[in-house]
């Protein structure tokens, strides 16, 4: 490889790594807003690890639903049954995924029974206390950058995070977005009933009292509303690199 290859980093897959990523990157924003893929590029593109908080809020939901609990469950069974489920989140970029007992859930975890009851169940102030120590033991054992995608990361999870950007989009914008992952992912996509759910997630998750959504105060907001995935790629490089996050 040649020098000008070295100083970049190195030929991986057809694309030239950027450089390395130190230190924490936190995503937050509601549904929608395009966090997943952005924050799985810039991992992918920076060698970093990508944790996808979301993923764990669902997964412990659905050990809710498969031992019988409903979204209105009382919390105190929410709270046992969501501490009891063994987790683990797989963090390499390129295919991250979510185990329950040791079970692939990643699928199951994305469809309609459990999209309708997280939001109660990310509610319950034990099942948060205990998702965000799993959460900071994950950026913990991060050997060299992290990017974290969620609700509450720059707020709450890891306030010392060097960056922290806040994607926004109108709710029309990001309805249509999940619409057409979900029809790519083979799930029924009805475009009112996907506005509804966005709707009443956003209601749920920005009202509830322990760590509601919300831009931390020192956190960039991004409306991605006239935003490519590619132009909200090339501006996060810019900010890691301008923050000094990258070797
Ligand atoms: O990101 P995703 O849409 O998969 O998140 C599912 C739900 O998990 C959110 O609607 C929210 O209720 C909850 N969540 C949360 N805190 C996070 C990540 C997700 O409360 N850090």
């Amino acid at each position: 490889m040649g020098g000008l290859a070295r100083v970049c980093g190195i030929l991986r897959e057809g694309w030239v790594m950027a450089g390395v990523l130190h230190g924490v990157v936190a995503m937050d924003g509601p549904s929608g807003t395009g966090k997943s893929t952005v924050s799985r590029r810039l991992a992918r593109e920076l060698g970093a690890a990508y944790l996808d908080t979301g993923a764990m809020y669902r997964a412990v939901t659905l050990a809710c639903l498969r031992a019988g609990l409903t979204a209105e469950s009382p919390a105190a069974e929410i709270s046992r049954a969501a501490l009891a489920a063994e987790l683990h989140s797989v963090t390499d970029p390129s295919a991250p995924k979510i185990l329950l007992a040791g079970e692939d859930v990643e699928a199951e975890i994305r469809g309609e029974a459990v999209t309708r009851a997280v939001s109660a169940v990310s509610a319950v102030p034990e099942v948060r206390d205990a998702l965000v120590a799993r959460q900071r033991a994950y950026i913990d054992q991060a050997r060299a950058g992290i990017v974290v995608e969620g609700r509450d990361i720059g707020s709450v999870v890891a306030p010392d995070a060097k960056l922290k950007v806040y994607l926004t989009a109108s709710e029309e914008v990001r309805a249509a977005r999940r619409n057409r992952q979900d029809a790519k992912a083979g799930r029924s996509a009805d475009a009112a009933a996907t506005l509804a759910d966005v709707q009443r997630r956003d209601r749920l998750d920005s009202t509830r009292k322990t760590s509601p959504l919300h831009a931390a105060a020192d956190a960039l907001v991004l409306d991605t509303d006239e935003m490519s995935v590619d132009a909200v790629h090339t501006e996060l490089l810019r900010l890691v690199a301008d923050r000094g996050m990258v070797s």
